[in-house]
């Protein structure tokens, strides 16, 4: 039988997350369709995690309007879904008289966007602030409402309140083709046939193929690769504050911050990409953003490294594209969201469940929508006493399983019995850190498969580390299980 949601969002990015949740208030019946097998695959998962104050975007567009609205909203988001969320400031650094020249016009930016509480700082004000900052930085624009986050784990947090409240995630589901109907949508999958009356399309570097595919607008989306450096998180304490460089054609350069978790990151580059999706990284790309942060912090240890990675930047034009389509109007746009879309996103889904509540008419409000969510306990910050109570209650909550992070069966147990369990090694990664650390994962993964298969029923040979085809385990010595 064909299902007839009221609405299909594409895309489990943190962009449809944040539409999901919004939806999630109202009495009706939404779908997420995500290609991938886990959420925050895309652009998503692979970003700076900076909530940026917004000096950055163009007064006037929707860049700016959502990222000054996007920023104020995460605290309280934060809150109510036990985020952690760090509201560091971040500082743009000059190293010239020029360059002191675009702080202050991204300071008087900054300004007309609406953005509360800049600085502009002298250099000593600066190494007063941020010791580790190099010596040569003569000034800097200071924007204390800046912060950090974990992308995919605000993605995540996202999604499993939606789902609480009744909104269906489908992983590993491609939308293939749309065909228009006379009150709505035909969408095709790899698994199968759905109907809606409203599509969101939140496809990220793919919203230009849905929008072909529904017979709308032709977006052009240029996809740009940034590769990053992740650092342990003994060094994870260098700098407090995420720290830029003054922008250039490139886009805002390469930064130097602490992560949510505590690890330092730096990076991105902006490199055009070797063929579609391709998120490898290479050494020369690794080796262009040390020099460009060491510009920033001349201390930058060249050890500690334990991992990189890269996220595919989807530009449509200089602005975000969204809003009904003007030649399909029932297929909600939400492309080209670029960077600051992970800032972005909340304010963007609150605008895009009043455009589905004008379009579907007489949408009521639940009286029992559930606002708050409870993240997986992080045993590793609790005190002794709290671990006692939990491990009292709960002995798995003793048991530690990553030595690396410090992670215990319990919080591994607790992520795949969650509302949105994803049954594979970079799921329960991304959900507690296990297997996040210096060792990534070299000691943990094979106690954390046997979890997996216990949690969902599975023989060891089917759990894999991601998407299909990573099955990890091939075979058995000598035959013996
Ligand atoms: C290097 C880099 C650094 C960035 N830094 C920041 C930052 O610090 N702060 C900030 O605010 N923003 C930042 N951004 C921007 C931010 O990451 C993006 O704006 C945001 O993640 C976009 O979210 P999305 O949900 O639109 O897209 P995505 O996260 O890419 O999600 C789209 C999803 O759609 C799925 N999909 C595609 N086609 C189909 C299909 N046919 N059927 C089903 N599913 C499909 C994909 O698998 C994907 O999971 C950065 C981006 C990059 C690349």
């Amino acid at each position: 039988m064909t299902e007839k949601p009221d609405i299909i969002i594409i895309g489990g990015g943190i962009v449809g997350a944040a539409i999901a949740r919004e939806l999630s208030r109202y009495e009706l019946s939404a779908v997420l369709l995500e290609a991938r097998e886990d959420l925050a695959r895309g652009a998503s998962g692979a970003n700076s995690g900076i909530i940026h104050a917004g000096y950055d975007p163009k007064p006037g567009s929707l860049m700016a309007k959502y990222n000054v609205k996007g920023n104020q909203m995460y605290p309280e988001i934060c809150a109510k879904l036990q985020i952690p969320f760090h509201q560091t400031g971040s500082l743009v650094l000059a190293f010239n008289e020029e360059q002191m020249k675009e702080v202050q016009r991204l300071y008087d930016r900054g300004l007309e966007n609406g953005v509360p509480h800049m600085q502009i700082l002298s250099g000593e004000e600066v190494h007063q602030l941020e010791p580790e900052v190099s010596e040569k930085a003569l000034g800097a624009l200071y924007a204390l409402t800046a912060g950090i986050i974990s992308p995919y784990e605000a993605t995540i947090a996202m999604a499993e309140n939606a789902a609480e409240n009744g909104v269906a995630f489908r992983f590993s589901e491609q939308v293939t083709a749309i065909e228009k109907t006379e009150d709505g949508f035909v969408v095709q999958t790899n698994q199968g046939k759905l109907t809606a009356r409203l599509i969101i399309n939140c496809a990220g570097a793919q919203a230009g193929e849905i929008s072909r595919m529904a017979g709308a607008e032709n977006l052009s989306i240029q996809e740009k690769k940034g590769e990053y450096t992740l650092y342990d998180r003994n060094i994870g304490g260098f700098v407090q504050h995420v720290i830029f460089q003054t922008p250039d054609e490139n886009g805002k350069g390469v930064l130097v911050t602490p992560t949510a978790e505590g690890n330092l990151l730096i990076g991105p580059s902006s490199d055009a990409l070797e063929e579609p999706g391709d998120t490898a990284t290479t050494q020369l790309g690794q080796d262009k953003i040390f020099i460009q942060a060491k510009k920033s912090c001349e201390k930058l240890p060249a050890g500690g490294a334990i991992t990189s990675f890269a996220g595919i930047r989807a530009v449509c034009g200089e602005d975000f594209v969204i809003g009904a389509s003007a030649l399909v109007p029932d297929l909600i746009q939400v492309a080209g969201i670029c960077s600051p879309g992970l800032t972005s996103a909340p304010a963007i889904a609150q605008d895009i469940a009043e455009l589905v509540k004008v379009k579907l008419g007489s949408v009521k409000e639940k009286k029992d929508w559930k606002d708050t969510r409870e993240a997986v306990p992080c045993v590793r910050e609790l005190s002794w006493e709290e671990r006692k109570t939990l491990c009292e209650k709960n002995a798995d909550y003793g048991k530690i399983v990553c030595r690396c992070e410090t992670v215990t069966e319990g919080e591994i147990r607790h992520v795949l019995r969650s509302a949105v369990p994803v049954y594979t090694v970079d799921g329960v990664k991304r959900r507690c850190r296990a297997g996040m650390g210096r060792c990534q994962g070299s000691f943990c993964t094979p106690r954390v498969m046997q979890i997996i298969a216990e949690e969902a029923g599975i023989s060891l040979e089917e759990v894999r580390k991601a998407g299909k085809g990573t099955e990890i385990v091939q075979g058995y010595l000598k035959g013996e299980k």
